[in-house]
């Protein structure tokens, strides 16, 4: 005969179990899902955490000279802009899948949304030469006959 008894409804421990929320606030795109690592969450908080302390760790790569390391703490107000610090990782490479800690910096937001402008306007400028220099190419090879002088 077992004696069932009713599990007491009250939670041990007492601590919330909580699952970090610190993903959610990370943009990854949809596109890009696919690309990170099963274990992303736990490299990304090794980075901040572990490496970073939980400070930014830009120092100047974003473009904006901060007289050394980025004073931004995490869940702290951005000495820059005011506004509450979420750290996140940045690829320096852009690269969702190079998850190498050579190519991760803990970055609060605005240095990462900096950072990731910078690479925008540099892809696009790249762009922007690729195409010249494909069109200065065409040109060479054909050259436009009602153009001769
Ligand atoms: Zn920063
Ligand atoms: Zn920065």
């Amino acid at each position: 005969m077992t004696t069932q008894t009713a599990a007491p409804a009250r939670l041990r421990g007492g601590h919330p179990q909580h699952t970090t929320d610190q993903e959610q606030h990370m943009p990854i795109r949809p596109e890009n899902r696919g690309r990170y690592p099963i274990n992303w969450p736990d490299i990304s908080r090794s980075i901040r955490i572990d490496r970073a302390r939980l400070r930014c760790e830009c120092d100047g790569r974003c473009g904006t000279s901060h007289g050394g390391r980025c004073a931004a703490r995490n869940a702290r107000p951005n000495p820059m802009t005011g506004s509450l610090v979420v750290l996140t990782v940045a690829h320096l490479d852009h690269n969702p899948a190079n998850c190498d800690p050579a190519n991760l910096m803990a970055a609060c937001q605005a240095c990462h949304l900096r950072y990731d402008r910078e690479h925008h306007a540099q892809t696009r400028a790249a762009t922007r030469r690729a195409a010249i220099t494909a069109a200065g190419q065409l040109t060479l090879e054909d050259p436009c006959p009602s153009a001769s002088t």
